[in-house]
């Protein structure tokens, strides 16, 4: 496919926006013909320090991003990415299936992580889930299925149900609720709500969620936090 041709306008609606980071030039041309195939407009990088070029200057709803780089770093492109305001989202593509390079990524500000090898037809479902997924507020109060947490005033209603919760389970239900839709592994959970991953274990985030759980379900908000199998837990 003559790459300066763009059939996205003609295949979806609306044109969702990507940069591609990768060094290889093989992946990155694949790739790129596929996701243009699949309606996207795309935009590709060779390295850490062209792909923040890019992001400079232009508007995308999506990254794909590579970690290991020449220049910058995947995460150094993590890094330079706004905090909130018309941020993409970012699938990060990589061959290191290390959990800490998964933790690392993620803590950094990627939505989701997929290990290299893996198929096309993959990352086309990722993309999608990322287009469905409400996009993460800000919001001083944030309320879902009958659940009222305040973040300002700490507080936490179920069904109009005061819930005296820890600070910890205060933690963990607001990181919940801040990204509906997103699993976070156990380790991730440790580091965002327990403080230091060294001190808690597995068990001290198993325990933490059936404290809350069990908390939500006496006010009838039972079945709200998920357990993914494998990956971590959610709020749908
Ligand atoms: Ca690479």
């Amino acid at each position: 496919m003559d790459p300066m041709q763009d059939p996205a306008g003609t295949r979806s609606n609306p044109v969702m926006k990507l940069l591609l980071v990768e060094d290889s030039r093989r992946l990155r041309e694949t790739l790129a013909r596929g996701l243009r195939a699949a309606g996207f407009t795309v935009d590709a990088a060779g390295d850490g320090m062209e792909a923040n070029g890019f992001l400079a200057a232009f508007q995308y709803d999506f990254v794909l991003l590579d970690l290991g780089l020449p220049r910058l770093s995947g995460f150094g492109v993590l890094r330079a990415l706004p905090e909130s305001g018309t941020r993409p989202r970012v699938l990060v593509l990589s061959a290191r299936d290390q959990v800490g390079d998964r933790i690392a990524a993620l803590n950094a500000g990627a939505d989701d992580y997929l290990v290299k090898p893996f198929a096309f037809e993959e990352i086309l479902a990722r993309l999608h889930a990322l287009a469905r997924r409400p996009a993460e507020t800000r919001a001083d109060v944030l309320e879902h299925a009958g659940v009222l947490l305040d973040t300002r005033a700490r507080r936490v209603s179920a069904n109009g149900r005061p819930l005296n919760l820890t600070p910890r389970e205060f933690a963990l239900l607001e990181l919940l609720l801040r990204h509906r839709g997103r699993v976070f592994p156990r380790a991730l959970i440790l580091e965002r709500v327990a403080g230091s991953a060294s001190e808690a274990s597995d068990r001290s985030i198993e325990v933490l969620v059936f404290g809350l759980r069990r908390k939500l379900a006496e006010a009838g908000c039972e079945g709200l936090v998920e357990n993914r199998r494998g990956a971590g837990y959610l709020i749908e």
